[in-house]
């Protein structure tokens, strides 16, 4: 560091210690957060009713675009070739602080709100059953606060806000990073609904997804079915193959699969048909090593069975890279507001859901996890690709029963209730306090950056997507 640069510093160091409140309990973003709490729990609730699959979610982007724009961001559409992905600036200058809002819903998910036993409001629909809605709404009521806070006490720097469509279907950050929408961000903080509160330090998982398709010849399947070849035992075999190999695949790993096309009646040989794979671990590594093992079953289904197979990457995530200088400052700020503070009707809510459910009737978490190696879970998020681009730090707030997962009608009925809502903002106050704690300590930015350079060798980010991929909304 320069002899000016650490002028600098110490400067802004002196006038942050003379702040009052600038670290202290009882921040400013939390007030304003408390006095808004209405306005909050009105957006989250809007885009609950209105639930949109990844790339379709016009309607909710459009719901925080609104207020973003209201409080003066400069919003940029339509990032990285996806319509329903923005990017919210206000501010300048160094340093640039990201958060993330997520708001794609489920297909299939459709619940009743604050209902603790299964009731669909429309049969089939999609529904909020990773809490999406609040997840959007508590990063951008984050923002918003730390921008005015930003704006009262004249601080140096800029807040992002990305508006990051698609992630249930894998893949809405990665081309955003592709398309340079992170290069200016110094750091990224995150979070996500969950049934404990804590900061998400590992264990996300690397996923990668496959089409695999194979192509045979039609026939009579009674007439002659000597002249077909059939694409879907094929899809059976490699099917059998992949279950088989599940036994010689690390503890970590997952396989999971959905038959997408397994022809068109049973008196025709199929022609085509195709499956989609999703293989996961704790590192892109061990999950390469297992694509190259399909890729062999899915030509040796082929060769047995007298078909040709086809295997296109769908999009593949990386384990995120944690950072433990911004995690510091979440697990700070988390311990600072506290948890969610339920109360006993939503305790009583918690226990009948679980008890529907099936599960032990503990309430809800009412305590922080403390910080440790292994806090979180077994899924996968393109966060990771941005972990690996910018530093990021993550934390979890229980907006559901202990116990109960996300992919769930349980996290949709929750996701429109005054548990889901107090999660949510808890969560908007540790990051809007963390955002101005990263504005305010310009040491901190270049920790986090130095951090990740020590992580990833100083490689730069290399994007997993073919060249001139186009981001594809599911059927
Ligand atoms: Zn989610």
């Amino acid at each position: 560091m320069s002899s000016n640069r650490l002028g600098v510093v110490l400067v802004i160091w002196m006038l942050c210690a003379r702040v009052p409140g600038a670290f202290a309990d009882g921040r400013a973003t939390d007030g304003y957060l408390d006095d808004s709490r209405a306005r909050w729990e009105h957006v989250a609730r809007q885009i609950w009713d209105t639930p949109e699959l990844g790339l379709h979610e016009s309607r909710s982007a459009a719901a925080l675009i609104e207020v973003l724009e209201k409080e003066g961001f400069q919003v940029t559409r339509g990032v990285g070739s996806e319509p329903t992905a923005f990017v919210a600036i206000a501010g300048a200058g160094a340093p640039v602080v990201g958060l993330l809002a997520e708001y794609d819903a489920l297909p299939g998910l459709s619940q009743a709100a604050g209902q603790t036993k299964r009731q669909v409001v429309a049969e089939g629909a999609a529904g909020h059953g990773c809490g999406h809605n609040l997840l959007g709404t508590a990063s951008v009521a984050a923002a918003i606060a730390a921008n005015r806070e930003r704006l009262a006490r004249k601080l140096p720097g800029t807040i992002q806000l990305f508006g990051t469509p698609a992630e249930e279907i894998g893949f809405g950050k990665t081309f955003m990073i592709r398309d340079g929408a992170f290069k200016r961000t110094d750091v990224v903080l995150a979070w996500h609904p969950d049934d404990e509160n804590r900061v998400t330090n590992r264990t996300r998982l690397a996923a990668t997804a496959v089409n695999v398709e194979f192509f045979g010849r039609a026939a009579h399947a009674a007439a002659s079915p000597w002249l077909g070849r059939s694409a879907l035992d094929a899809l059976v075999l490699f099917d059998h193959a992949v279950a088989l190999m599940r036994e010689h695949i690390k503890p970590t790993a997952r396989i999971h699969r959905v038959v997408r096309d397994g022809g068109s009646a049973p008196n025709i040989i199929a022609d085509h048909a195709a499956g989609e794979y999703w293989v996961r671990d704790i590192s892109g590594e061990n999950v390469n090593e297992m694509l190259e093992r399909m890729k062999k079953a899915a030509d040796g289904a082929g060769l047995a069975t007298e078909t040709r197979a086809k295997v296109t990457l769908i999009f593949s995530l990386r384990e995120p890279i944690p950072n433990d200088a911004l995690n510091a400052v979440l697990q700070r700020e988390l311990e600072r507001v506290g948890p969610p503070r339920f109360d006993d009707g939503d305790l009583r809510f918690a226990r009948a859901m679980q008890k529907e459910l099936g599960f032990e009737e503990s309430g809800l978490a009412t305590t922080i996890m403390p910080f440790t190696r292994a806090n979180g879970g077994t899924a996968s998020s393109d966060i990771g690709e941005v972990s690996a681009a910018v530093p990021l730090a993550e934390l979890n707030l229980a907006t559901r029963p202990l116990g109960t997962a996300a992919h769930h009608w349980a996290q949709t009925a929750c996701a429109a209730h005054p548990l889901g809502y107090k999660g949510m903002a808890v969560a908007a106050k540790v990051l809007a306090a963390s955002a101005i704690d990263v504005m305010t300590d310009p040491a901190l930015a270049k920790a986090a950056r130095d951090e990740l350079v020590a992580q990833t060798k100083g490689k730069p980010y290399v994007s997993p997507l073919a060249p001139g991929a186009k981001p594809v909304a599911p059927r």
